[in-house]
């Protein structure tokens, strides 16, 4: 692929609508903009396309700008389409003027009630472009007839819009999702309307759920910042994001974001569906956390473990289940005379079987069924409070 458009600098674009929050989906799509940017040392501008006044929301916004800061993709530049209707304007008037676009009389309907829009004159050709994606596209622009491209002269619509600002902010990829492949035919007779230059295209096929369907928010479609929420590390899901649809073509699964930069390539992009997977998003996670300075570690890993509440615990479960009652008190007993020495207990497990010790001192500390291993949580708890815990895990075995 050509590093750069007749040496022109590489601009790409994440143009998300604020009509909702931002999902792993355009996540993933921002992703692959931004990796491509960095990697080419290009621009990377974020888009919000807020030309729909009904649906656009400002809250979607701040979803989308604190989703972006979360996950540390930065941009060069930030637009906001409804800030820039003058120049879609103007766009009208030229192509009114130079006849490539004409206003339409219309019948009006209950849907529709206007009598006027303008409409594109569509030369009704065969169009073909080479998605880096998917190859040789093609497409016969007759059956799209003439295209509305604006209410009225004040009023443009979406893929005048779209084309325009693709223009005027010099892009010269439009990475997206595979949804739009069906936009590109039209937007391609716009541009040349307007007389500008095509940009490369490459459309992202869709993350699907694992039964191939439509993913749905049971199967993973949630909003970014609720990955947050469940304790992913924005690196995890970055991570994990890069690798659906797209392989490095080694057996690395783990990476920083500088490694994706490094290594990324728009060519290596399947194009057949990728299939979500949150049970290898949380293991890429673990793989991130394992990661982090032990001191972040245990930061993280304690905000996931609530400290704060005193376990209960039930008498059956404390000891490990190939031991017994009796064997779990003993075991405990001893290490608290070991505390806090997680070396020393480490030995004794070894010696007494790892399941025996561990499993009741891990079970005594948190009250969980699963938890952090008991050395992390008597790091995170303190000596004190561990041996509160184990003290209290005794007294009831002893009762
Ligand atoms: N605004 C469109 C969306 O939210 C993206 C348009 C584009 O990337 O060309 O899906």
């Amino acid at each position: 692929m050509t590093e750069e458009i007749n040496n022109k600098k590489i601009v790409v674009r994440m143009a998300p609508s604020p009509t909702g929050n931002l999902h792993i989906g355009g996540a993933r799509t921002a992703l692959f903009n931004f990796l491509f940017a960095q990697k080419q040392n290009g621009k990377f501008i974020l888009r919000i396309e807020d030309t729909d006044k009904e649906r656009s929301k400002q809250e979607f916004e701040d979803n989308i700008l604190e989703s972006f800061e979360w996950l540390g993709l930065k941009y060069d530049e930030l637009f906001r389409q409804s800030e820039r209707t003058e120049i879609y304007v103007s766009y009208v008037k030229k192509m009114l003027e130079n006849g490539s676009a004409y206003i339409s009389k219309e019948t009006p309907t209950e849907e529709n009630p206007r009598t006027e829009v303008i409409r594109l004159k569509n030369p009704n050709k065969k169009i073909d472009f080479e998605d880096v994606i998917r190859g040789e596209v093609s497409f016969d622009t007759t059956e799209l007839g003439d295209l509305v491209i604006a209410k009225s002269v004040n009023e443009p619509l979406y893929h005048l819009a779209v084309v325009v600002d693709d223009f005027e902010m010099g892009v010269t990829h439009v990475i997206r999702g595979e949804e739009h492949l069906s936009n590109t035919p039209r937007q391609i007779l716009i541009q040349e309307a307007i007389g500008a230059p095509r940009p490369i295209y490459a459309h992202i096929p869709l993350i699907l759920a694992p039964d191939r369907s439509k993913l749905s928010k049971r199967a993973g479609a949630v909003s970014v910042l609720e990955y947050k929420n469940q304790g992913i590390l924005p690196e995890s899901l970055l991570n994990y994001l890069a690798l659906l649809g797209w392989n490095p073509g080694t057996e690395q699964e783990i990476f920083t974001l500088s490694e994706l930069i490094e290594i990324f390539d728009l060519s290596r992009i399947h194009k057949g569906g990728a299939i979500f997977d949150a049970k290898k998003l949380d293991w890429v996670n673990k793989e991130h956390i394992k990661l982090l300075p032990r001191e972040e570690q245990l930061k993280f890993i304690a905000k996931e473990f609530d400290a704060t509440t005193t376990p209960v615990l039930e008498i059956e479960k404390i000891p490990w289940k190939t031991s017994n009652i009796l064997e779990a008190k003993t075991h405990l007993e001893h290490v608290l005379t070991l505390m806090p020495h997680g070396d020393l207990i480490m030995k004794y497990a070894e010696e007494a079987g790892k399941g025996n010790v561990l499993w009741p001192l891990r079970y005594a500390l948190s009250g969980l069924e699963k938890s952090p291993d008991p050395m992390t949580l008597m790091e995170i708890l303190g000596g004190e409070e561990s041996k509160k815990r184990v003290e209290a895990a005794i007294k009831i075995l002893g009762q």
